[in-house]
Formats: C-alpha cells, structure tokens, sequence
C-alpha cells in the first residue's frame, strides 16, 4: 500500500493546474482550463479549448484522499 505524503507548501489546486495539458489534435499547451466542474465524489473535470485550433477536450482529476 502507498500513501501520498502531503509536503507543505504547493496546494492540491495549485499541483493540479501545474500538471501540463497538451492539445491532443496540434499538441499545442493548454495553458488554463476553460472550466473546471467539481464532481461528487471528489473528481475534478477540466474542460479545454485549445487557442490554436479550436480542438476541445477534457480530463479528469482524483485528488489524493485528505
Ligand atoms: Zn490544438
């Protein structure tokens, strides 16, 4: 079993909109996601659109449990 250690410092939020996000049609950088829903259960859903072409798509994030 692996646990995550919380360091302090960077927050949950912060690590997860430093994780890059490419486009995945032109492989362009998703700098800031679009909108960002908050799902039951914990789940973040990000929503992009790529300022390049135009190409949306969407990931999923779990944070660690608290
Ligand atoms: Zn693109």
């Amino acid at each position: 079993m692996q646990l995550i250690t919380e360091h302090s410092g960077p927050s949950v939020l912060s690590r997860i909109f430093a994780s890059r996000q490419q486009c995945p049609q032109c492989g362009d950088r998703l700098i800031a996601p679009e909108v960002t829903e908050f799902i039951e259960g914990g789940t973040i859903q990000h929503y992009w659109v790529c300022d390049r072409c135009g190409e949306e798509s969407q990931t999923f994030v779990t944070p660690p449990s608290i």
